[in-house]
């Protein structure tokens, strides 16, 4: 998701610039289509980048691995700042690992990908379940064991201990 703002970043503070977009963006493994505006503003220091998206995000549950993709909407607002000046050359910033800035490249390309993908998975990260209850799959048979009960021995892995260690854990965390 490239934006050439060579243009934009001549004009003064205020300015904009509108684009729909309607494309594809690539996670790690995922392809997830993107759609809606983007509206790029001029500031003092950048480029201030408003884009209400709709974003059709895949996934599974962690738990019984049953499709829950479904349609997620970002809003996106975020500031990116260009590593050069556009009129002296001159170098504003330099981007570092773990910088918790966008930045708009030398060549002045805005490109919208990682803020899109953060965002993607800031609003889907918390969801991996298909409801909260979700029971899984049966480790041994594999059977949803949302649909009904298996045969099998699951003595060890019987839900209720995962919730008496994830209850653990959450006291762990409160102690610490
Ligand atoms: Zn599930
Ligand atoms: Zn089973």
């Amino acid at each position: 998701m490239l934006f050439n703002v060579s243009q934009l970043l001549k004009e003064p503070s205020g300015f904009t610039r509108e684009y729909e977009v309607d494309e594809e963006v690539s996670g790690d493994s995922t392809v997830c289509p993107i759609r809606g505006r983007v509206r790029l503003m001029r500031t003092e220091d950048g480029i201030w980048v408003s884009a209400p998206l709709d974003a059709f995000t895949p996934g599974s549950c962690s738990r019984c691995l049953v499709d829950i993709r479904k349609m997620v909407r970002l809003e996106i607002e975020e500031e990116f700042l260009p590593e050069i000046d556009i009129n002296t050359g001159a170098r504003l910033h330099s981007p570092r690992e773990f910088d918790e800035n966008f930045y708009i490249s030398r060549s002045n390309v805005l490109d919208l990908t990682e803020a899109v993908i953060q965002y993607i998975y800031l609003s889907t990260s918390m969801k991996t379940m298909c409801r909260p209850d979700c029971r899984g799959l049966c480790m041994k048979c594999g059977t949803d064991l949302n649909e009904g009960e298996c045969k099998c021995d699951r003595t060890a892995r019987d839900p209720r201990w995962g919730a008496l260690l994830d209850m653990v854990s959450v006291q762990d965390k409160n102690n610490g």
